[in-house]
């Protein structure tokens, strides 16, 4: 666990004195649901903290009353800049039933309670304590660290990481490694504690599926048309999966918890790798393995329908929007083939909307990630993550910015991630707190591969 406990005042000489965990009740307590986000406050308080530490802070802004924070702690001058960053924005709590108020930001049974105790001012607030420490220990890391803090993650960073991105390349300059989320956290698999670091995600492929017949009197019926082969459509799409692809990360990320697991389990799982037999395992694997599946394949799942003008009118054509998904390494044709094999001619395809991801990803930095981990925790084995959905890295990764999924906490094994964030009493561990603190104060002596 180290010697640094989020309960403990920080030390120094500059006098930053607020730790982790009163700093996250202080986050809580700005509402940031998304939307609307109103993060001005948050950043405004935010930015307070890092210039009193002597840091220089700037806002930019796609609309003012929702500033993204870039902060920058100057380095030695030995290394490339690295990136820290996260979002102040948090989902919204309506239908949902708390037992304790989202906003308060209560410390209650070793917890911090509230909306985005988790996702993220949880990992926002590790990230400043481990920073504003090093200020004002008068620390400075091996070269600059970059702090950007951004609005509108929840609704997919338009006016956040996206307008950064977009706008201001140049705050990224020299950069080719960060930490983000989504990672660093404990996750049982087999009896055996893990921490997954998120590398790769797949890349958002929208498809449309245009599917035509002919029109006529609706008092006539004509069996065949728009509307039986979009029924046919969706029934294929439903019924065939696509084929396997595994992809390094799957294989590096499975290959080393099968092994981790050993016996039968690991050898069971290890079968995940091969093609011919991912399917069975998968279903062998039950929740697990739909969890898996979507990271051994592109998938293309039907979300929006239109058709039809007119009570009595046989429409002659009618749409389908499919939310695709395409594994890193990728293209939008892989997937256009993929779905017409399993569909045939009963409807055109085009793609809509493309996000693409990293061409390939960049491991160099993950023997130093994970070697902070079992520093930290000799038993719990780290493997890189791929993601099913998508991050903020994906618009820095336009700007050749390998992202790393890290904001480690240690959490109990009846702790269940999964069933807490996004939902009511989100809640963070303190233990996992200072767990995620001391992970990236180490991480602050470390340059960047090179
Ligand atoms: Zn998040």
């Amino acid at each position: 666990m180290g010697n640094v406990r989020a309960g403990s005042p920080a030390t120094g000489c500059g006098g930053f004195s607020m730790d982790a965990v009163e700093l996250l009740q202080r986050l809580i307590r700005f509402d940031t649901t998304n939307p609307p986000g109103n993060e001005l406050g948050c950043q405004q308080f935010i930015r307070g903290l890092l210039e009193g530490a002597g840091l220089t802070v700037g806002f930019h802004a796609a609309t003012p009353d929702r500033p993204n924070l870039l902060a920058r702690l100057p380095g030695r001058g030995e290394a490339p800049p690295v990136l820290w960053y996260g979002h102040v924005d948090v989902v919204t709590t309506a239908q949902q039933t708390w037992t304790v108020p989202p906003f308060e930001g209560r410390l209650q049974d070793g917890m911090v309670w509230g909306r985005g105790a988790l996702d993220m001012k949880g990992g926002v607030a590790m990230m400043l304590t481990a920073i504003l420490r090093a200020a004002a220990a008068g620390f400075r890391p091996p070269g600059d660290l970059v702090l950007a803090l951004v609005c509108d993650e929840e609704t997919g960073g338009e006016k956040g990481a996206q307008f950064l991105a977009d706008t201001h390349p140049g705050l990224f300059a020299g950069i080719r490694y960060a930490v983000g989320e989504f990672g660093g956290c404990t996750t049982m698999v087999g009896g055996q504690r893990f921490y997954p670091i998120q590398v790769a995600e797949k890349q958002m492929c929208g498809l449309r599926a245009t599917v035509r017949g002919p029109a006529g009197h609706a008092s006539i019926p004509a069996p065949g048309g728009t509307m039986a082969r979009l029924g046919r459509f969706l029934q294929r799409i439903d019924a065939r999966a696509l084929p396997v692809h595994v992809t390094p990360v799957a294989r590096r990320m499975l290959g080393t918890m099968a092994a981790t697991i050993g016996g039968l389990p690991g050898l069971l799982l290890r079968q995940v790798l091969r093609p011919a037999t991912t399917d069975l395992v998968l279903r062998l694997l039950g929740a697990r393995g739909r969890d898996l599946f979507p990271l051994l394949r592109h998938t293309a799942v039907p979300t929006l329908l239109q058709g039809g003008l007119k009570y009595n009118v046989i429409p002659s054509e009618a749409t389908v929007v499919l939310d695709g998904r395409i594994l890193p390494g990728f293209a939008p044709a892989d997937l256009l083939a993929e779905v017409r094999a399993v569909t045939g001619d009963l409807a055109d395809l085009e793609v809509i909307r493309f996000q693409p991801g990293p061409p390939a990803t960049d491991l160099a930095w993950f023997p130093t990630l994970a070697g902070i981990l079992r520093e930290l925790d000799p038993t719990g084995t780290p493997v890189p993550l791929m993601l099913s959905g998508a991050t903020d890295a994906r618009f820095l990764a336009r700007l050749g910015i390998q992202t790393y999924g890290f904001l480690p906490m240690r959490l109990p094994p009846d702790f269940a991630f999964a069933r807490v964030i996004h939902a009511a009493d989100e809640r963070i561990p303190v233990e996992a707190l200072a767990f995620g603190v001391e992970a990236l104060s180490r991480l602050l002596r470390h340059g960047p591969p090179r």
